[in-house]
């Protein structure tokens, strides 16, 4: 994916985050801008450390989510972000604009969720 997207969807992901941040505390979501506005280099461990502490303090639900978000930004520093983790086929990129943390492709998506037994929820 070219370096111009994946910033778009890194930016889609760190607003996913800050709306979680504002339901931990108003000083998270101040960490939270603030590690992501940091110079770039330095930004990724801060910025980990306050997903970790975020994750701390969310409920078991929303902190899955923050982990999916977390594990969204691995994949963009690693180079494998909008792949599909199951088939390894790019994942098509309106379904990572409705839903930037997703791990596979709509095919398997549904193959997954039909191996789970249940729904992957709301946001999904
Ligand atoms: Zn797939």
């Amino acid at each position: 994916m070219e370096a111009s997207k994946l910033e778009h969807f890194k930016q889609l992901l760190l607003a996913e985050l800050r709306r979680h941040a504002e339901h931990v505390s108003e000083e998270q979501a101040a960490a939270l801008d603030a590690a992501s506005d940091d110079a770039k280099e330095s930004a990724d461990l801060a910025l980990r450390d306050v997903i970790e502490e975020m994750a701390l303090k969310l409920g078991e639900k929303e902190s899955q989510m923050v982990a999916d978000v977390d594990q969204a930004l691995l994949r963009i520093e690693e180079g494998s972000y909008g792949i599909c983790v199951r088939c390894g086929h790019p994942v098509d990129e309106r379904r990572l604009e409705a839903m930037p943390t997703a791990r596979y492709d709509a095919r398997c998506q549904a193959i997954v969720e039909e191996a789970n037994g249940e729904g992957a929820g709301p946001s999904l």
